[in-house]
């Protein structure tokens, strides 16, 4: 009898599982057939190059397309006026992509050329590109959406694409509007040079604020002692925080710019301003730093007779991965596998590192394993998302190993067909992930358990100040500048989705 119903476990287990194996193929499918709407998507993205608070073309693209497959596409939520979120299905459970389309200044390169060729001078460029997420999330959801259509799956899938991620401004904003409130799931995904996933903390807490000093200009010579001086502010606050670095957690980082420092010296300025950052590994721990440091401030302010006023500029909780979810990526990533480079993309990749004097290695060939992944200290806005809801990560393979980002040759290979290819391998983990998820209340489940677990002595709370508005001048002038120059290159292609 037992053995009678374990036989019969077994064969519901089995046709669940087959049935699981035929919903993936099938979205597997549709986005190699779909491979060269993924790469008009990426690559038109690539063009547009918009710095962050400035994605109004590649915003506005975004909604053309996914209304064109058949989404409902919100703009400017949060007060955002580039926020893109994009909502296909109905009812739970409600999975969200979280990503970004943002390019950076100066990273303006002529795509293939491995010397310095930018295609218009001086201007932004998708120098860590950026642009491929845009292809991989359109092309997961769409798929997704066919699948659920196809077996008549319940659920939700929504797109959100965050403004100004490489200046960490927007996710708290979109958290604090409750944008997440009714997911139950979320998936962050972000290009990379290989396959992986990963859990526990995945990178480092931020707060960015510029503190601001006025005084009182006087002649340097005649009459200094009428002066207050705001430049004496700043270098007195730089000197207070480098007293307190000692007394600080060996995990924290600090860095700063003084970006107002009076005009010359005998005039004593009534204007100075400082930016910092300041980060730590974990939320609470860089707050606690930060709330020091704005002490530092005031202390520097009433030494001075000076006045202060703070503006936080930006902020980011550290990545939190959940480890039920990654499991389940790692899953997909294994069975996907990364892509089959071909021979000329494998010279192309070592060429490229030996001009770069890097490792000649090539292109990676199998994903990473599961787990060995270290914090990292560097900070992503999307980590504000990951205290609300179970959230797993995503790095599909898709540029030149050792090439770092944030410089100009990594806006070389953006468009080229390594992209296109890693944005095919990654949309397909994405959407075998997303239907893991919309299939399974069990691993939903089990994620929630886990995201308890992870959260239960570190609560969700905003580094946002109530009065926080987002920036939206930021970018703009240079965005505006170089716009009409960079227009003569857009791809001006319509993704036809089959
Ligand atoms: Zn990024």
């Amino acid at each position: 009898m037992i053995r009678a119903m374990l036989g019969a476990a077994a064969l519901v287990f089995s046709l669940a599982h087959a049935q699981v194996d035929e919903r993936k193929s099938m979205a597997f499918d549709i986005v190699e057939r779909n491979a060269e709407q993924l790469a008009t998507i990426g690559d038109t993205l690539y063009y547009y190059a918009e710095l962050g608070m400035q994605e109004h073309e590649s915003a506005k693209f975004l909604k053309e397309t996914l209304e064109g497959i058949g989404f409902k596409v919100d703009l400017g939520g949060a007060g955002f006026p580039t926020n893109v979120w994009a909502t296909w299905g109905s009812g739970r459970p409600h999975i969200v992509i979280v990503t970004e389309i943002d390019a950076l200044p100066e990273g303006s390169q002529t795509p293939g050329s491995i010397e310095r060729k930018p295609l218009v001078k001086g201007a932004p460029g998708h120098m860590e590109g950026h642009n491929t997420h845009g292809a991989v999330a359109v092309g997961a959801a769409y798929a997704v959406k066919r699948v659920m259509e196809r077996y008549k799956l319940p659920g939700t899938v929504s797109i959100s694409f965050g403004p100004a991620e490489e200046q960490l401004v927007s996710r708290p904003f979109l958290v604090r509007a409750g944008l997440f409130k009714d997911a139950d799931a979320a998936i962050l995904i972000h290009i990379g040079d290989n396959f992986s996933t990963g859990y526990g903390l995945q990178n480092y807490a931020a707060i960015s604020a510029k503190f601001t000093f006025h005084g009182k200009t006087a002649h340097g010579a005649v009459n200094p002692w009428e002066g207050r001086d705001a430049v004496d502010a700043v270098e007195l606050m730089d000197m207070g925080f480098d007293k307190l670095r000692e007394h600080l957690r060996p995990s924290q980082r600090a860095h700063r710019t003084i970006t107002i420092g009076g005009i010359q010296p005998n005039i004593i300025p009534d204007l100075g301003q400082i930016w910092w950052f300041v980060r730590d590994a974990n939320a609470p721990w860089a707050k606690e730093n930060f709330d020091k440091l704005v002490n530092i401030a005031r202390g520097a302010a009433l030494m001075t007779g000076t006045t202060m006023d703070m503006e936080v500029v930006a902020s980011a909780w550290p990545q939190l991965g959940n480890r039920v979810i990654a499991e389940a990526i790692q899953r997909n990533i294994d069975a996907v596998g990364n892509p089959k480079w071909s021979d000329e993309e494998q010279k192309f990749a070592r060429e490229f590192q030996t001009a770069l004097g890097l490792k000649t290695v090539g292109l990676n060939a199998a994903p990473v394993n599961f787990g060995a992944r270290p914090q990292s200290f560097a900070s992503n806005d999307s980590g504000d998302v990951t205290w609300n809801v179970p959230s797993g990560n995503l790095n599909f393979p898709a540029s030149v190993p050792g090439v770092n980002y944030h410089n100009w040759q990594a806006a070389v290979t953006p468009v080229s067909s390594i992209a296109h290819k890693g944005e095919v391998a990654g949309a397909k983990v994405l959407a075998a992930s997303l239907l893991d998820l919309l299939t399974s209340p069990d691993l939903i489940a089990k994620a929630q358990d886990q995201f308890r677990q992870d959260t239960r002595d570190t609560p969700y709370f905003s580094f946002l100040p109530a009065n926080a508005k987002p920036p939206l001048e930021l970018n703009r002038e240079m965005m505006e500048r170089f716009r009409p120059e960079m227009r003569k290159h857009y791809v001006n292609r319509k993704p036809q989705f089959r």
